[in-house]
């Protein structure tokens, strides 16, 4: 029996190899690649996912797991026609939540909305938020220990596990499930699949912390002098607030004229070359933060850190003020995509890599620049564009590679990172290659082996 029959006889229709039917499954976010697959599988619960893998390692096949499908390095797509495309979107209850421990058990393929307004419900808070949170996946998410707005505050989604439930490359079950947050008995092994991108073992469920629904969000837009400013403007923000900044975005002036160029009805509210969305929030009494915030603004007008300032008066206000922040991605593709880079450096380094980078490019003119990202977290979108009129695909085969190397190495040469938050999947095995350590590199191939010996767990990721 053929590996795509012996899973259609394990799980019925929810196993397909129509292309039709899979053809939505096997392009990535960014249109970067076209997959290949026998088959595309929706397991719906833990034991189908440990018969899938056990069925696979007994046809000689391989697995891709696949969450919401929105990672940008192509990590959940796969590339050969033995190789399985495990879909975790029907895996997606929320098992329990405690409201004492404040924890949630959620399944991996809950989407991230889903799992905020099923904790919202029970007056906690999740905070792991993003852009792509109406499609993205709770196993997607942990698997590429995805950042998003509110690390500053909250940390990567590694940090908000407290155990988790994998399926390993031999179809055994690694089960760390418990809500503790106190456990020190040897290696900590959930570690290993945070951030693996799906090369070590399915995650089929996690245990997350949860945090006292914040009562409060004062958010505001700010109009900066340049992005030293902006940096010099987080720890007064972080001092003046009681340190309740939950998110600190930078966006360029030139971000926000691709967006109201690209995307109806999105215009920034302040005129001006560099840009500060802020965010406070708190589980606090009523209209406490308003005063620190509006204490803040004005330290940063009086400094001539920043022009101008608005604050958001509603919900709909603060929406619309996030809407400007979000849509910058959606802005990009509608102007023909980008060469997107990812690079963290220190955050005190955000103002001298920003001075350097455009020398390091100046060779590559004409180009346009489109830089925004999570400078609270030292991390930087600093992606670069066809200049106007020029053909995107065109420009990126002849300039693309020289322009990656340049940011990368640049970050590489500030003690940064190639890749902040978006991982590695197939769109960067070549940078880690160049600009990982060493060691280790040699201790992730000895986990690898010594984890997937037959290198059955998604194939040709992370490292190669
Ligand atoms: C508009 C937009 C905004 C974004 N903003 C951010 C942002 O702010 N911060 C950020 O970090 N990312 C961001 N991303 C990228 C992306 O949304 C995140 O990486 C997200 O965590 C991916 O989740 P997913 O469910 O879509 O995973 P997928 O894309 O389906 O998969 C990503 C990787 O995880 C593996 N995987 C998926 N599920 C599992 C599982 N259950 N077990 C093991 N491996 C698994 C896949 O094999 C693949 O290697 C954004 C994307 C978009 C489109």
């Amino acid at each position: 029996m053929s590996l795509p029959d012996a899973l259609g006889a394990l799980l019925g229709d929810r196993c397909t190899s129509d292309p039709s039917a899979m053809a939505g499954y096997l392009e990535d976010e960014r249109g970067l690649y076209q997959g290949v697959a026998a088959c595309l599988v929706f397991p719906e619960t833990t034991d189908e996912v440990a018969a899938i893998v056990k069925t696979c390692a007994e046809h000689g096949g391989s697995l891709v797991p696949q969450g919401g499908n929105t990672g940008y390095c192509g990590g959940a797509t796969p590339s050969g026609d033995t190789q399985v495309l495990l879909n975790l979107s029907r895996l997606n209850r929320v098992r329990a939540i405690d409201q004492v421990g404040m924890t949630v058990t959620a399944e991996a393929g809950v989407v991230l909305a889903n799992l905020h307004d099923a904790v919202e419900a029970e007056d906690l808070f999740f905070p792991l938020s993003m852009g792509s949170e109406g499609s993205c996946q709770l196993g997607g998410n942990l698997a590429t220990n995805a950042g998003g707005l509110a690390v500053l505050k909250y940390g990567m989604a590694g940090e908000l596990v407290l155990g988790l439930e994998v399926v390993l490359p031999d179809g055994s079950l690694l089960n760390t499930l418990k809500p503790l947050r106190k456990d020190n008995t040897g290696y900590h092994l959930k570690q290993l699949f945070l951030g693996a991108e799906g090369t070590l073992g399915i995650i089929t469920a996690a245990v997350l912390k949860l945090f006292p629904r914040p009562t409060e969000f004062q958010t505001a837009w700010l109009s900066v002098s340049g992005i030293d400013a902006a940096c010099q403007l987080l720890p007064l923000a972080r001092r003046a607030s009681g340190d309740c900044v939950t998110s600190f975005e930078y966006v360029s002036g030139k971000s926000m004229a691709l967006l109201a160029q690209h995307v109806d009805g999105l215009k920034p509210p302040l005129a001006g070359d560099h840009h500060v969305l802020l965010e406070l929030s708190g589980a606090l009494p009523p209209g406490g933060l308003r005063p620190q915030l509006e204490d803040l603004l004005e330290q940063a007008l009086d400094t001539g850190w920043a022009y101008d300032a608005v604050i958001a008066e509603s919900l709909d206000q603060r929406r619309a003020l996030w809407a400007l922040r979000e849509n910058i991605p959606e802005a990009e593709k509608r102007a023909g995509r980008s060469i997107k880079h990812d690079v963290s450096v220190p955050i005190a380094d955000i103002p001298a890599y920003c001075e350097a980078a455009p020398h390091r490019l100046a060779a590559l003119e004409p180009l346009r620049l489109s830089i925004y990202g999570h400078i609270g977290d030292g991390n930087l979108h600093y992606n670069v564009l066809a200049p106007e009129g020029a053909d995107p695909a065109a420009f990126k085969a002849d300039k693309g590679e020289a322009i990656s190397r340049a940011v990368h190495d640049l970050a590489a040469e500030m003690g940064g990172s190639f890749s902040a938050e978006h991982g590695i999947g197939q769109l960067k095995t070549a940078e880690l290659a160049r600009y990982g350590d060493p060691a280790a590199l040699e201790l992730m191939r000895a986990l690898k082996a010594a984890i997937d010996p037959a290198g059955r767990m998604n194939p040709g990721k992370l490292l190669g």
